[in-house]
């Protein structure tokens, strides 16, 4: 029986490449998606001829009984969940001051607890057959803090500690947790920011160049992978060395 992993927030970006990375590799999917449906639609297509085992799944992740709705679906569908990536996020930017209880409880609600939600739902079948990845996806910006991101830095600063401390807390269960701190990559929640601003971000890059999604998908294979089965607990940054 393949391995089954869900990857939230796999409609498109960062989370579609992983996806793809991972069916290639002839695990099942659970492509999670809260608003693009069609895009879910036609990556299942795409992902379907590399590895059957796999579907669609709408959920929005800061919403825990859609989670665990989810998570129960694809349990019954795909079977159990060996991998878990939680990918779904959003950015918002604009100064601190400016933001809402709203933004902020919406920006943590997605970035944060988000995974919190995903990853107590997977868990008691994990900690039950005693193995599991869980991987989360940081920022750059939860590591170095950035201004005029202020509420996302600190979420994406949180997934950081949530992975040190859920990684000695389920390790002695066969689980390892991991965090992926991506550098600037090349999808549409970079989108608004214009030619010269990108030019200004690579010009501080070590590597020269933005990353890609593929980029990540390729340190979520290694995180997943018996090549680093005894690491847990880690940030992987992954940023052409913007900052080091
Ligand atoms: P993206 O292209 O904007 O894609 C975001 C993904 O998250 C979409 O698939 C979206 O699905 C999903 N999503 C948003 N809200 C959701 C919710 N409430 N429930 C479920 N899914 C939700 O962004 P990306 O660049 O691929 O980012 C992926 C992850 O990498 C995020 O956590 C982001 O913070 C992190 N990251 C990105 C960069 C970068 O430079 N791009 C850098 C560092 C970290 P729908 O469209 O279906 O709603």
């Amino acid at each position: 029986m393949s391995k089954v992993a869900l990857i939230t927030g796999a409609s498109r970006g960062i989370g579609k490449s992983i996806a793809m990375e991972l069916a290639k590799s002839g695990i099942g999917v659970a492509i999670n998606y809260n608003k693009s449906e069609e895009r879910a639609k036609e990556l299942l297509c795409e992902i379907k001829r590399l590895s059957s085992n796999s579907n669609i799944y709408k959920a929005d992740v800061s919403n825990e009984t859609e989670v665990t709705e989810m998570v129960h679906n694809i349990e019954s569908e795909l079977g159990n969940i060996d991998i878990l990536v939680n990918n779904a996020g959003i950015s918002q930017i604009g100064l601190f001051t400016e933001m809402t209880l709203f933004d902020i409880n919406r920006m943590i609600g997605v970035n944060l607890i988000g995974a919190m939600n995903a990853s107590k739902a997977v868990l008691p079948s994990m900690i039950h057959y005693k193995r599991g990845n869980i991987i989360n996806i940081s920022s750059i910006w939860g590591e170095a803090g950035a201004s005029c991101e202020v509420v996302y830095s600190a979420a994406k600063a949180g997934l950081i500690g949530f992975t040190k401390a859920l990684a000695k807390e389920v390790g002695p269960s066969g689980i390892r947790v991991n965090c992926i701190s991506p550098g600037v990559i090349d999808t549409e929640m970079n989108s608004g920011l214009s030619k010269a601003e990108m030019n200004e971000l690579t010009d501080g890059i070590s590597l020269c160049r933005i990353g890609t999604p593929e980029d990540i998908a390729k340190a979520v294979k290694f995180l997943i992978s018996d090549d680093s089965s005894y690491i847990t607990g880690h940030i992987l940054s992954v940023n052409g060395g913007m900052n080091i």
